[in-house]
């Protein structure tokens, strides 16, 4: 097993795809890229289309304080909107016990943005000239602009948590408690999939929207994709 090694090239023309890393070159019968942020600039390295290209949405948390998290004992969710493709703010009891709350999509200005100070002036630009840009922003501008807003104002964020608490105080919301990055495939007409994006070419197979819940669902979207793209039999476990 090999961990910690960036892919720099992959070379796939007919047979076997040759993959190399700073630390040598590796010939596999198959491969299946499943590169997250990334997944679009692998996927031209293996010469497959630039469509559907990543957009970063960063989502942001927030921890609730220790004397009001008696009133979150398992998981509140709101009913998904089918417009937009997060789900919104919800309510999360971890496994040290704490609540978070969140997280919001707010859209990064740097591929790996997991906060406002990590800026890439090459993604931002590569995002705003995307052919789709133009269709998403006038689609979706209003979104853009609470989610943005909120995550600089907290009063804003409360406003949207606040409807699933019983008599709730802006205090409820402690801190602020570290951010994930969406990695969501955009096409050239500006839609954001919903669905999971998976193409083959050659050798290759490459996974390139695998939106939440792909981390709940990680084992399912293997079978899938040993079924379907590698056509290999999946042996049920005992
Ligand atoms: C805030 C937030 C909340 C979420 N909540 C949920 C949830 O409640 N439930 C759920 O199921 N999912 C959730 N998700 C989604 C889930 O995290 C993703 O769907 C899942 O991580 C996608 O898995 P992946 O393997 O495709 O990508 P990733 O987990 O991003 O893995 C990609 C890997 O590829 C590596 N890589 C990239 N480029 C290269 C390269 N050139 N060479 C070598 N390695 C490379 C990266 O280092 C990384 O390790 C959430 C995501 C976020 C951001």
């Amino acid at each position: 097993m090999l961990l910690g090694q960036e892919v720099v090239a992959v070379k796939n023309a007919h047979g076997p795809a040759h993959v190399s890393t700073p630390a040598g070159t590796h010939s596999f019968d198959r491969l299946v890229v499943c590169a997250g942020l990334q997944s679009d600039l692998v996927a031209k390295l293996v010469g497959a289309s630039p469509s559907p290209a990543i957009l970063a949405f960063r989502g942001e948390y927030w921890v609730m304080a220790a004397e009001r998290s008696h009133l979150v004992n398992g998981m509140i969710y709101p009913v998904p909107d089918p417009r937009f493709p997060f789900l919104g703010v919800h309510f999360t009891r971890g496994v040290y016990d704490d609540v978070r709350v969140g997280p919001n999509a707010v859209p990064a200005v740097a591929r790996e943005g997991y906060s406002w100070g990590r800026v890439s002036l090459k993604d931002t630009l590569a995002s705003l000239g995307w052919p789709g840009a133009p269709a998403l922003a006038r689609k979706h501008w209003r979104m853009g602009v609470r989610e943005i807003s909120a995550s600089l104002l907290k009063p804003l964020y409360f406003r949207q948590a606040r409807q699933f608490l019983p008599a709730p105080q802006p205090s409820d919301l402690a801190a602020k408690a570290g951010a994930g990055v969406r990695a969501h495939a955009w096409d050239a007409d500006g839609s954001l999939l919903d669905d999971f994006a998976v193409d083959r070419l050659g050798a290759v197979t490459l996974l390139r929207n695998a939106p939440s819940p792909a981390a709940t669902s990680a084992l399912a979207i293997a079978d899938h994709v040993l079924e379907h793209y590698l056509r290999i039999a999946r042996h049920p476990l005992p």
